[in-house]
């Protein structure tokens, strides 16, 4: 695939998330896994900032291999080791997967008190998947982590996110969105945070529409993965 036709696809992306928005402001987190560094110069030549990826190693690597210094905003989406969290922490901007009391003081030791604080979303598990990590979606556990990382002073709780059970039904699948989207509202009466990352490829519109405030888009952006 060409530049062109890459930073074609962004625009049509960044058109069709603000047309799906109204005035609200949406975020685009560009998900670059598997993706060549070359891809990733691309898009930020063409003023893409956000990128998002799953595994630790992978993105460290091309951290080091982007010019310095660094444009670009890293936000690690994957699922987060504990054994993980020190090296990762001062390479993110934002972290999407926080999901269980443990990580989070290893995350916050691991930032410079120069770095900005570290943007942090707590997974919900919306569907109770037991494959899926996450909190339980319910508003007691998510204040008790979010209290957690508000305390640390590298850290700042910016608000959830979701990765909702794949659905055929297009009517279980809004409604799956909105339950977040209620979920986050209940939170949001007892925390200050404003962000909700939910929308992907495949639903990233509705996401909008039901309320997302963040979408992290992969192969309808890059094509799809190898
Ligand atoms: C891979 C991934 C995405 C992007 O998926 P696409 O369907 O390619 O847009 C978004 N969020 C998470 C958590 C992912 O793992």
């Amino acid at each position: 695939m060409s530049d062109l036709s890459l930073t074609d696809r962004l625009h049509a992306l960044q058109q069709a998330i603000h047309a799906a928005a109204a005035d609200k402001p949406v975020q685009l987190v560009a998900v670059s896994k598997t993706q060549p560094v070359a891809a990733i110069a691309a898009l930020l030549a063409a003023g893409q900032l956000d990128f998002g990826e799953n595994y630790v190693q992978e993105l460290i690597g091309k951290h080091a291999e982007l010019p310095a210094p660094p444009a670009q905003r890293w936000h690690l989406i994957g699922p987060l080791q504990s054994n993980k969290a020190t090296l990762i922490s001062p390479y993110l901007h934002w972290v999407h997967s926080v999901d269980r009391a443990k990580i989070v003081p290893l995350l916050a030791s691991a930032r410079e008190p120069q770095q900005h604080p570290l943007q942090v979303l707590i997974q919900v598990n919306l569907d109770d998947e037991g494959s899926k990590s996450g909190v339980n979606p319910e508003v007691e556990p998510i204040l008790a982590l979010g209290a957690l990382i508000t305390a640390q002073p590298t850290l700042s709780w910016r608000g959830l996110m979701t990765i909702p059970k794949a659905q055929t039904d297009e009517g279980a699948a809004r409604a799956a969105l909105a339950r977040m989207r209620r979920l986050f509202e209940s939170v949001r009466k007892h925390a200050d945070i404003d962000t909700l990352s939910m929308g992907m490829s495949g639903d990233y519109l509705s996401a909008i529409e039901e309320g997302a405030t963040m979408v992290r888009v992969g192969s309808a952006l890059f094509g799809a993965r190898g």
